[in-house]
């Protein structure tokens, strides 16, 4: 890789470490001819990963696609900027894990539930909404009136009175 002060494409590794629980690597350069030193990052990517959309309509796998739609769900949630990265990077492994060339819209949602179920039940119940939309109401009630249970708010035995 060329130095990004002079331009030379002898740069050596001086320094690599694991990172993203080893599914990515960092790694410190230096400039052999102008002694600079930066960083590279290098993680798994999904290039060549076509998604098939609820219309049939085919496109590229976009991991922002994926990104913009986890965060209007995880709007003003306790959640870190790392640990959404996680969360992003679980999504991909469990999609790499298919070992697919195509897949579909709403299996990429499944795969996406079920890892925001385990990290944040208000975003998942968001998410939920919009991505089941009105196919099983019944299934989102259930989750909601759980959710809405396990706070201790007990609706459903205040109508009872
Ligand atoms: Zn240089």
């Amino acid at each position: 890789m060329k130095c990004p002060v002079c331009g030379n494409s002898d740069t050596r590794v001086v320094d690599s470490r694991l990172t993203g629980e080893g599914y990515a690597i960092r790694r410190r350069r230096e400039c052999e001819k102008c002694r600079f030193r930066f960083s590279t990052y290098e993680q798994m990517e999904i290039l060549d990963l076509i998604v098939i959309k609820k219309d049939g309509k085919r496109e590229p796998y976009s991991r922002e696609k994926l990104k913009q739609g986890l965060k209007r769900s995880l709007e003003k949630r306790p959640v870190t900027v790392k640990q959404f990265h996680k969360l992003i990077a679980q999504i991909e492994r469990s999609i790499q894990k298919q070992r697919k060339n195509e897949i579909s819209s709403l299996e990429i949602g499944e795969i996406a539930m079920k890892h925001l179920k385990k990290l944040d039940k208000v975003a998942y119940i968001r998410f939920a909404s919009v991505y089941r939309a009105f196919e099983d109401l019944d299934i989102f009630q259930q989750e909601l009136s759980q959710l809405i249970t396990k706070n201790g708010k007990k609706l459903s035995s205040n109508k009872k009175k």
